[in-house]
């Protein structure tokens, strides 16, 4: 399937929507949305957050924790070996 779509007689040129069916798996291929990759059904209407709210929405679901880190593992994993030498140590 060729990658643009021309219509109105050699007018307008448009990319074709690059989506993928779930049911057939074939590619969507009707015309996208102006200046996208995807047709109105398909994501080519999205615009984004645009609020402040929802830029922070997006920011806090897209950030790491950072409890955690490889010093931190190494350490707890160090201790838990300190705890099972000392818990064989003991006697049954
Ligand atoms: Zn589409």
């Amino acid at each position: 399937m060729e990658e643009m779509i021309i219509t109105a007689y050699g007018w307008i040129k448009v990319r074709r929507c690059q989506a993928k069916s779930k049911r057939t798996g074939n590619l969507c291929g009707i015309a996208a949305a102006r200046w996208k990759r995807a047709c109105k059904w398909h994501g080519g209407k999205r615009t984004g957050a645009r609020t402040l709210e929802g830029r922070a929405q997006c920011t806090a679901a897209k950030t790491v924790h950072g409890e955690d880190s490889q010093a931190i593992r190494e350490t707890s994993s160090a201790k838990m070996r300190e705890m099972k030498e000392l818990f064989n140590i003991l006697p049954r």
